[in-house]
């Protein structure tokens, strides 16, 4: 898969053999066999072969609407962070199927954190036990992702950006420039999609239409295919067993700046190690990112101030 900038567990599984031996991975049998999946569009056929791999069942509860935690056309807008939505599917689904674990996911689309100017999706996966109330979290960044939007004055001008966007395969949004309004969403045939650009024109203060990629996992291939891949890494991590007190879900949280500087030995803000910690006793490891690496006095305070 090309580019997929992942954010924590990959980088560190990457190093699986050093650092990772340390640790014990095993399929865990004190995790539950049945966890309820808080989705509406589709993620359970990203995400069920993987979970199948460890011996859990995902059960998607009947009559969940996902749509009212937050929708990326805007209509309703999602309350807190990612992970405050996720948490919230994941309840839900636990409630409605009666199931201790409720599993939620998340994504979010915009700029890239670290890059400016590009775009990048974020996709969120939580575990979260009701018993607990522990969550074991996992993320992923996906620096090419099916997300992109067009203005247009005639469906001519929108001709290269719908092959570029992989149409009909790639479902799209199309609204009406200056007025908020969406005509019409998961459009996948020409014909619905010339009729709604055209009333999109029609109605818009600027004679515009404007096509967006629909982010619905269902309704975004690239998508499905980043779920199923961090579904890959997700259940690696819940796998994964606490060196201390064997809670699933050890894994890498966080990075620790301080790579001393090759000229002066001065700290510098670039990270020198990974951080690994557990979801229920909060036991800490640090696993150096390089072993011997050292920074470039460019990015020495000292050095060059
Ligand atoms: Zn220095
Ligand atoms: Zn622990």
């Amino acid at each position: 898969m090309k580019s997929l900038g992942l954010f924590g567990t990959e980088n560190y599984r990457a190093g699986e053999g050093d650092a990772a031996s340390k640790l014990t991975s095993l399929i865990c049998s004190s995790l539950a066999s049945r966890a309820a999946l808080g989705t509406m569009h589709g993620k359970a056929d990203a995400l069920s072969p993987s979970f199948a791999n460890i011996g859990v069942d995902l059960v998607v509860p009947n009559g969940l609407d996902t749509d009212a935690f937050g929708t990326f056309t805007g209509e309703t807008k999602r309350q807190g962070t990612m992970l405050d939505a996720a948490r919230a599917k994941a309840r839900a689904a636990a409630t409605l199927t009666g199931l201790t674990i409720g599993i939620g996911s998340e994504g979010s689309y915009g700029s890239h954190p670290f890059v400016p100017f590009i775009p990048a999706g974020r996709e969120l996966l939580v575990w979260h036990d009701t018993g607990s109330g522990i969550d074991i979290i996992d993320m992923m960044i996906d620096e090419t992702p099916s997300f992109a939007h067009r203005d247009i004055k005639d469906i001519a001008e929108a001709e290269d950006f719908i092959r570029a966007i992989d149409f009909p395969r790639q479902a799209l949004v199309v609204s009406v420039v200056g007025a908020k309004s969406i005509l019409a969403k998961g459009v996948r045939d020409q014909s619905t999609l010339i009729d709604a650009t055209r009333r999109a024109i029609s109605l818009s203060p600027t004679a515009q239409a404007r096509l967006q990629t629909d982010m619905r996992a269902f309704m975004n291939p690239r998508r499905m295919v980043v779920i199923a891949k961090l579904g890959e890494l997700f259940t690696k991590r819940l796998t994964t067993l606490c060196p201390d007190c064997n809670h699933p879900g050890w894994g890498w949280v966080g990075i620790k700046g301080g790579l001393r500087c090759s000229a002066c030995g001065c700290r510098t803000q670039l990270p020198s190690h990974d951080v690994m910690s557990c979801v229920a006793c909060h036991a800490e490891q640090l696993v150096e990112r390089s072993i011997g690496a050292e920074a470039d006095p460019t990015f020495c305070p000292s050095c060059n101030p």
